[in-house]
């Protein structure tokens, strides 16, 4: 079954932004699912109009098969959402904001408070919980938001850069409870601008930019796409430009550098011969640490 299908998903705003130029996006059921993408490329547009809080100008949104806008009571207790915002009263005791959610979705209140006590002892937040909110730091505030979105066990949960400026220790929190979630069946979309979380967490991903989806794929074939060693070589005797080695991506940075790319099965010392045969030797090279991050900035500025 498919937890979400989104087609031709379009949003202008009224100041003529337009966030999603017509997107096409389908989660099945199960999938711990990542949204990436740059600031401002539409992650929480598109996850605004999937809980109902954004009205679209254009598309279709289905949840678990049931449409948005004929069966919106429905669709809405599926999904759970932690917004990319703080959006509780600050002067509310975290129980109660737990609680009073339970409220809007009819849970009677002695089943809200077992859930409440189960996932604020899970996030570590049950000695808090007659604390107003603002006592709480950055990463509590989360993890409260974390606890309301779940108290009418959605089979969605959609998390808007949940780790954002969070603690190490807070960070792994979050990953081990909702690894468990979704090992336990909850359909999770997590948006992050972290690749590296996506890859320890996800197994499917979309990439969008600019209110389009640039790449959808699952996250192993992602990173071995753009899997790629990067050398820097210093080099003396290099007059002018370089032969092009075939397959081979090398780049001058100046006369003494140049930067060379290595995919699997690609062989360094083929590289060195080349250019003894210019008459360029490299005198040493260091190799530039393949961050993911920068290949997600390269695929991002590629488009
Ligand atoms: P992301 O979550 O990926 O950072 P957003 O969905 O927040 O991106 O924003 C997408 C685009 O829409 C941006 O250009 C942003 O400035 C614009 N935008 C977001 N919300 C509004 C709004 N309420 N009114 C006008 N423009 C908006
Ligand atoms: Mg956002």
């Amino acid at each position: 079954m498919q937890a979400l299908s989104i087609s031709g998903l379009k949003k202008t705003y009224k100041n003529n932004t337009s966030a999603l130029q017509g997107i096409d996006l389908t989660v099945n059921e199960g999938d711990f699912f990542a949204l990436l993408g740059p600031n401002g490329a539409g992650k929480s547009t598109a996850i605004g109009i999937i809980s109902c809080l954004v009205n679209k100008t254009g598309g279709s949104v289905k949840i678990f098969e049931h449409d948005i806008d004929t069966e919106n009571d429905k669709t809405k207790t599926f999904v759970g959402l932690v917004p990319q915002e703080f959006n509780f009263s600050v002067f509310e005791r975290v129980l109660d904001i737990v609680i009073n959610q339970a409220g809007y979705y009819g849970i009677p209140r002695d089943i809200a408070l077992e859930r409440a006590e189960y996932y604020l002892t899970r996030l570590d937040l049950w000695h808090k919980r007659s604390e107003p909110s603002r006592a709480l730091s950055g990463g509590m505030k989360r993890k409260l938001m974390i606890a309301r979105a779940l108290i009418h066990r959605p089979k969605l949960l959609i998390l808007d850069e949940p780790t954002a400026g969070v603690d190490v220790e807070t960070r792994r929190q979050m990953w081990d409870f909702m690894t468990e979630l979704n090992e336990g069946g909850t359909t999770i979309i997590l948006t992050t601008h972290y690749l590296e979380e996506a890859e320890k967490l996800c197994k499917n991903v979309a990439i969008i930019n600019k209110g389009k989806i640039i790449e959808n794929t699952s996250i192993k074939k992602l990173l071995a796409k753009f899997e790629k060693e990067v050398f820097i070589f210093f080099v003396s005797g290099m007059a002018g430009s370089i032969k092009p080695l075939s397959s081979y991506n090398i780049e001058k940075l100046d006369d003494m550098s140049l930067k060379v790319e290595l995919s699997k099965g690609q062989n360094i010392s083929e590289i060195v011969d080349h250019l003894r045969h210019e008459g360029i030797i490299v005198e040493t090279m260091k190799n530039r640490s393949n961050k993911l991050e920068e290949l997600f900035i390269n695929l991002v500025n590629r488009q």
